[in-house]
């Protein structure tokens, strides 16, 4: 019963006016408080609102939370209590309204509600409804009055109205909040995917503005923060002050983002970067919009595909050295047996002749099996997979060994300074391979009748094999790229060669921890490899002994 408005009438008349409101009522509001804020002046108008009492309710937790109080004109803040025995509680629990018309006359009552203060009220008459939705309570609404009988039956189901109106504003804030934080993960997690991909990424608005990248695109562009200008459109970026290759990717991507700008994909378009190392990397983009928001910008991707377009070409190289190096042996091979089918047929008695075609036959086999293995070898240690087996070894007798083997075909003289034994754990057939492709180099590279020493010495550091030559030499241009995948001198290009000895040995002495370097004086002057090895370590040893003490 709201004092100012007399009669029955007038009180239909304004409870009709509320219910053509109820349908609007609250629709703005962003927060719980607001909505307090929309009950109190929607039930101010309809019935006494002396002091107006609304409040949240967590089932999980049976607690209480009061939003807001409103007292005589003055809104206090809310707070949290537990369920406890009142008629708040009570309203909850039973999810019953209750009307009190005279407090005082059903008992002593004392509400204290959860303002910061505790203050105590006392009010006479109340009207208390639990906000339901569904089967759920979802919170509490009461009016209350420092006057007996301020409330009847029309005020209980007109505040019902309310609260059930309030019901469904809680339940779309419950979900924007539940939006919010489900919004916030999704953005947690896209960021930690951002950061911890290896790809490249960028995202550009609808205008071309570069929006946003992650940690590897900054890398890739060279970029500090200063020289990127965010929210602008590549062409109007300040690109004089990016680094050469950042410019040379910008320059590849404003066709990308122009065909993003017009609503088109890009898969799998190359861009090759000169400035600097050569680079190859492959770019995506996709577009980003919906049917309903209309275009977005777009997603690029970058992946520098360097690596995976040289084993490409590692792979056709190989194939091409394949199949050159290959086809001699099997001319050759194919010829003699045909030559010795023959012979045999023909009854041909010529001993001598059919042993030379016979071991032409051998020899090129054993060619070819070398050649094949090599392929391997080098398409292993390309892969990673290059396999070593340290074993204990002695390395003099095997630089003796080797340089023996070859002895009688060098046509130079060769000299082996390898005395004192030295025994490590290596890879023998490793080491040999490595020792061979020196030796063997240094022939070829030198003169015939000039002198090819090989030495072998240690210290406490490890083992260094030398094997120097008197030959073509190398200059300090040349020196610096020996070890590359397919290099070859100049003065080497007309020697038959493939450039991938070198590069083989030293992944084989990599792979044993040690390291490989030439020397020369120069053109004319002569060149030395040298390769080290490491010895065990005597103090790991001497730790092994003590463990097992
Ligand atoms: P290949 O000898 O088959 O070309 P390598 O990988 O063994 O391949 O050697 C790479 C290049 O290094 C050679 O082509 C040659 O230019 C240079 N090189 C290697 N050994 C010597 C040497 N002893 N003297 C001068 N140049 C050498």
């Amino acid at each position: 019963m709201l004092q100012s408005l007399t009669t029955p009438e007038e009180q239909q008349r304004s409870r009709l006016a509320l219910a053509s409101r109820l349908g609007g009522f609250a629709a703005g509001a962003s927060n719980l408080e607001e909505l307090f804020r929309a009950l109190y002046d929607e039930i101010a108008r309809v019935m006494d609102a002396t002091v107006l009492f609304f409040a949240v309710y967590d089932d999980a937790s049976q607690t209480v939370e009061v939003v807001r109080q409103m007292d005589r004109g003055v809104e206090h803040p809310g707070g949290t209590f537990p369920l406890g025995q009142g008629i708040t509680s009570e309203a909850i629990r039973t999810r019953t309204p209750r009307l009190v018309r005279r407090w005082s006359a059903e008992g002593p009552v004392r509400l204290l509600y959860g303002t910061e203060t505790g203050e105590l009220v006392a009010p006479e008459s109340a009207v208390v409804v639990p906000v339901i939705s569904g089967d759920r309570v979802l919170g509490v609404l009461s009016a209350q009055s420092y006057e007996p009988e301020a409330y009847d039956e029309a005020d209980l189901f007109t505040l019902s109205a309310i609260a059930a109106q309030a019901a469904s504003t809680i339940k779309r804030l419950h979900a924007t909040e539940q939006m919010a934080v489900e919004y916030e993960r999704h953005a947690f997690e896209l960021e930690a995917i951002l950061a911890s991909m290896t790809d490249a990424l960028l995202i550009v608005d609808e205008r071309g503005a570069i929006v946003r990248l992650n940690r590897a695109a900054r890398q890739l562009l060279c970029l500090d923060s200063a020289s990127l200008v965010f929210g602008q459109p590549l062409e109007r970026q300040r690109l004089e002050q990016w680094p050469a290759t950042a410019r040379e990717i910008a320059a590849a991507l404003v066709p990308v983002v122009e065909a993003l700008r017009e609503g088109s994909s890009v898969a799998e378009e190359e861009i090759e970067l000169r400035s600097g190392q050569r680079r190859i990397l492959s770019v995506n983009a996709s577009v980003l919009g919906s049917v309903k928001a209309g275009l977005q910008g777009g997603v690029i991707v970058f992946r520098d595909t360097t690596g995976q377009r040289e084993l490409e070409r590692l792979r056709e190289d190989i194939f091409a050295m394949a199949w050159h190096d290959l086809r001699t042996p099997i001319t050759v091979i194919k010829g003699q047996a045909e030559i010795l089918l023959r012979r045999l047929s023909h009854n041909d008695r010529d001993r001598k002749a059919l042993k030379a075609s016979a071991a032409s036959i051998v020899s090129y086999t054993d060619r070819m099996a070398d050649l094949v293995s090599t392929l391997f070898d080098i398409s292993s240690l390309e892969a990673g997979l290059l396999s070593i087996t340290p074993w204990p070894m002695e390395l003099a007798s095997l630089v003796r060994d080797v340089t023996d083997g070859i002895r009688s075909t060098a046509r130079r003289r060769l000299q082996v300074r390898a005395g004192e034994r030295i025994v490590g754990e290596w890879d023998e057939r490793r080491i040999r391979q490595v020792l061979m492709n020196l030796l063997s180099n240094a022939l070829k590279y030198s003169p015939e009748g000039s002198t090819v020493t090989v030495s072998a010495t240690a210290d406490e550091r490890g083992a260094t094999v030398c094997v120097s030559d008197e030959g073509i030499g190398l200059d300090a241009a040349e020196l610096a790229q020996l070890f590359r995948r397919g290099y070859r001198t100049e003065s080497a290009r007309r020697l038959k060669g493939a450039g991938l000895g070198l590069y083989f040995a030293n992944g084989i002495v990599a792979a044993h921890g040690g390291r490989m370097w030439a020397e020369s004086g120069g053109h004319g002057y002569g060149s030395a490899f040298y390769f080290t090895l490491p010895l065990q370590d005597e103090r790991s040893d001497a730790d092994l002994v003590e463990d097992r003490a």
